[in-house]
């Protein structure tokens, strides 16, 4: 029996797969691993698909050195665009705005290492508001929080923290050197401890190996995650990654089918740079990821609301809460 046979079936007998069994997956034939990942998405998701939108809380001038990021004080880019915390009222018209367009799920992203505790209150303001004046779902991402910022998150109404492990736990120090690995983990099960749940992926074309991506989904599973982002990196002018090759829509295809193969009932989201795929991540749609950040990203554009929606539509997809 082939290798890719061989592991759907264990999937389907409801056993995880091992690192060695899945490092193979890394040479094995295009066509039939990303056929046999769309079969696995649909056998434990079903056409389930998770749609969401992003908007930049607070913007620029950040301590952190990440490599990849046009908002690190440490580079020069021409994402000069800088704000605090934005106010409630903007954050709520924002929401509406997505909930008008269908959109079930909705993240504050703020840039820096952390939000402040007077920044954590001020932004549970605008989750309170949001939840009761559009009833959208609110996730975060504000940075290298504690347990007890999660639990004001987490009573204001939220229901998700974002923080990317960005890459495997070996490559992390290549990408920043400002805060760790070890950080990210500890911010990730705060989270959890706090009840809320947590989405957690990464950037490829950093110059990681396969072997990396992999590491970093296996930590994540065993962080309980199951909303996984996948960024393809969009090189920014200015920044260390500036001359980094753009990934193939190829490479990131068998990144999305191997990551199914190793949390089978995930949400694999496409996220940054998407639209660098010719095809807008259509192929992806049906190699694994059934998830995606719709609209503009945080400093670059993205694909429309509308633009999404009709795809989802002709690949069968319902656009649902997971
Ligand atoms: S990714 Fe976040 S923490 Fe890192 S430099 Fe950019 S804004 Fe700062």
């Amino acid at each position: 029996m082939d290798i890719i046979k061989k592991l759907q079936d264990k999937l389907y007998v409801g056993e995880l797969l091992t690192k060695e069994e899945i490092l193979p997956l890394a040479e094995a034939p295009l066509e039939p691993l990303c056929q046999a990942a769309d079969e696995i998405r649909k056998h434990f998701c079903k056409d389930a698909f998770d749609l969401c939108t992003i908007v930049n809380g607070k913007c620029g001038k950040c301590t952190e050195d990440c490599k990849y990021c046009a908002q690190s004080a440490h580079y020069t880019t021409a994402c000069g665009e800088s704000y605090p915390l934005l106010s409630t009222e903007k954050i709520v018209e924002q929401a509406k705005h997505n909930a008008s367009q269908g959109v079930l799920r909705y993240s504050i992203v703020t840039s820096g290492r952390r939000l402040s505790e007077e920044e954590v209150e001020q932004v549970c303001e605008s989750i309170r508001a949001v939840r009761r004046e559009v009833g959208i779902e609110v996730c975060v991402s504000f940075g290298l929080l504690a347990e007890a910022d999660f639990r004001k998150i987490k009573e204001a109404g939220a229901s998700r923290v974002h923080c990317n492990l960005e890459s495997s736990e070996r490559f992390f120090p290549q990408v920043c050197t400002t805060h760790t690995y070890a950080d990210k983990i500890k911010t990730l099960q705060a989270a959890k401890k706090a009840g809320l749940e947590v989405c957690s992926g990464g950037i490829m074309g950093l110059g990681e190996t396969m072997e990396d991506r992999i590491d970093m989904v296996f930590t994540a599973r065993d962080l309980g995650v199951k909303s996984i982002p996948v960024n393809v990196l969009n090189p920014i002018p200015g920044t260390p990654y500036e001359n980094n090759r753009i990934l193939t829509n190829e490479e990131t295809r068998r990144i999305v089918a191997i990551f199914r193969f190793i949390i089978p009932d995930a949400s694999i989201r496409l996220a940054g740079g998407r639209g660098l795929l010719g095809d807008k991540g259509e192929a992806c749609f049906t190699s694994g990821a059934n998830a995606a950040i719709s609209g503009d990203m945080l400093t670059t554009a993205g694909i429309t609301v509308e633009t999404d929606l009709a795809l989802l539509q002709k690949l069968g997809y319902t656009v649902v809460k997971r």
